[in-house]
């Protein structure tokens, strides 16, 4: 799907222009039935790209996917195409939750991120708007080597706007994000009890491609004092102090049991199924099987339900809670199922 922007983290490389192979109309329709097809309860559509207000038909989508009962969220870019009065057209057809991603809590980091200038300060006022029209806002957060200090600061910043909920989305190195440095085991394990330190506040915390903060979640219930927690946690952890005091509540992260191809699934521009947007290993195309036989059929898929891993993913007792990202495994060794190297537990030392 199309896209304005050049995101440095992208899972695509290249969409100025619809790319080839765009399901049509039609089979998006199709595409929506067979999602209809697979509940009750229906499934959660999430709408992102690209940019998936570039699809002309988006709005046609939306109406027919509201005639099936199924609940629409978006996922748009920030661009000119993302326009108060085109949401309250969404808003009329039933779309209660938008999400916006700002990578930043300075405009130069964001900017940079984002390869447009000014893109900082127009995410900040179309989250100002889409919050006063009444929209679920949810603001995505990937998590890179350079804004690994400033997660913090990106904390505040959405308590201030009275931004709800935060998605913080732990780089994999595929596409643009290739280019990039992810951040270390070690960071990630941080920035985890960090995320769940920041959950105290009233602000929803959850996270992508990183289902150890469910580990990390569960060690902290059982010991609320962070194992060997190292100085990006206490850096990050005493800013939010500084920056917005210490929350008050106990932590609350959201940490459902759903990941990569076990309640979630992934259906590129061209029909493609995959488990994750982030692993390009695709399972079938919905255009020659329902979504539906895709899901339950697919060896793969049927794998990673059954926590049939491999390396410390396949020793680790938490491979059932967390599993491991399988889109870092993959990019790291080629292995769905392999070992998620983002990961800094050590099943057999710690079990
Ligand atoms: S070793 Fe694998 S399954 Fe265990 S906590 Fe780490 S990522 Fe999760």
């Amino acid at each position: 799907m199309a896209c304005p922007l050049s995101c440095r983290h992208c899972r695509a490389s290249a969409l100025h222009e619809p790319l080839p192979g765009e399901l049509t109309t039609a089979q998006a329709y199709r595409l929506l039935e067979q999602v209809a097809e697979m509940g009750p309860p229906n499934p959660v559509l999430v709408m992102t790209g690209g940019d998936c207000l570039s699809r002309p038909d988006l709005l046609e989508l939306t109406g027919y996917a509201r005639q099936l009962r199924l609940p629409v969220a978006l996922s748009p870019s920030v661009s000119p195409l993302l326009d108060p009065r085109r949401l309250k057209q969404f808003q009329r057809f039933g779309v209660r939750a938008v999400s916006l991603s700002l990578d930043g809590a300075r405009p130069e980091t964001h900017d940079r991120v984002r390869g447009v200038d000014g893109h900082f300060h127009a995410t900040l006022e179309s989250l100002r708007w889409l919050l006063e029209m009444g929209f679920r806002v949810q603001v995505n957060t990937t998590v890179m080597r350079s804004n690994l200090t400033e997660l913090a600061d990106v904390a505040a910043l959405l308590l201030k706007l009275g931004v709800p909920i935060w998605e913080v989305f732990f780089l994999i190195e595929v596409g643009r994000g290739g280019a990039l440095e992810a951040p270390s085991a070690a960071d990630n394990e941080d920035v985890c009890h960090f995320l769940y330190d920041a959950s105290a506040h009233p602000l929803l915390v959850r996270t992508v491609e990183a289902p150890f903060f469910r580990r990390v979640t569960a060690q902290r219930r059982a010991n609320p004092d962070p194992p060997a927690a190292g100085p990006l946690y206490s850096e990050l952890t005493a800013r939010l102090a500084q920056l917005a005091g210490e929350g008050g509540r106990r932590p609350r992260p959201q940490t459902v049991g759903t990941r990569d191809g076990m309640g979630v699934v992934f259906v590129a521009h061209d029909g493609a199924v995959r488990p994750s947007g982030f692993l390009p290993m695709a399972v079938g195309d919905i255009r020659e099987r329902s979504l539906g036989e895709l899901y339950r059929d697919s060896p793969l898929l049927r794998h990673i339900r059954a926590a049939d891993f491999s390396g410390r993913c396949g020793q680790c007792q938490y491979r059932t809670l967390c599993g491991g990202s399988r889109a870092r495994a993959f990019a790291a060794t080629g292995d769905p199922l392999g070992e998620d190297p983002g990961c800094a537990y050590r099943p057999t030392l710690d079990a």
